[in-house]
């Protein structure tokens, strides 16, 4: 995870010093206090007629990767927009929230560090899709049979209620 150097307000070298009961970065010029904060992820669990709509990653992390389309919460938005937004974007698919299902902390060493992610199951409407070229290598649906395996470690609950019609 890239760490500031500079105070980002007045580009003062920060120093380093124990604030709130943690050892932090701060700016001895103004009042900077460099917290660390996990980013806010939205997760998709995009579902129609039993089948789960997966994006296979065109960009890091985990590129090459079929997972949940996902993507972080913007300034001004809820967390249920940014899940649609990111569900749209990513693959062309509009839907509806059903509800959430969690919220957890994933870490991610590749680039951004702590993450807290907002997962809803969605209703997908749409029977065509259009992944997102730059960050989408591609976009389908998979039968409960064919997920991959870590996909069930992440959802196997959500995965059984749209199995058993319960959701
Ligand atoms: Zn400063």
């Amino acid at each position: 995870m890239k760490e500031y150097n500079y105070c980002p307000i007045c580009a003062t070298p920060l120093q380093t010093g124990m604030i709130e009961g943690k050892k932090r970065k701060y700016c001895p010029e103004c009042a900077f206090v460099d917290y660390k904060n996990p980013l806010p992820v939205a997760l998709a669990v995009a579902v129609k007629d039993k089948k789960f709509l997966l994006i296979k990653r065109g960009i890091a992390p985990k590129k090459g990767m079929w997972g949940s389309p996902s993507g972080f919460i913007e300034i001004g938005e809820t967390p249920e927009e940014a899940c649609l937004r990111e569900l749209k974007e990513e693959t062309g698919a509009s839907g509806k929230i059903v509800k959430l299902i969690g919220v957890t902390r994933r870490e991610d060493e590749e680039i951004y560090g702590d993450m807290l992610i907002v997962k809803y199951l969605v209703k997908v409407d749409a029977e065509e899709l259009t992944p997102a070229a730059d960050e989408v290598e591609d976009a389908r649906f998979f039968d409960i049979a064919e997920l991959p395996s870590y996909y069930f470690e992440l959802f196997g609950d959500v995965i059984e209620q749209v199995q058993n019609e319960e959701v």
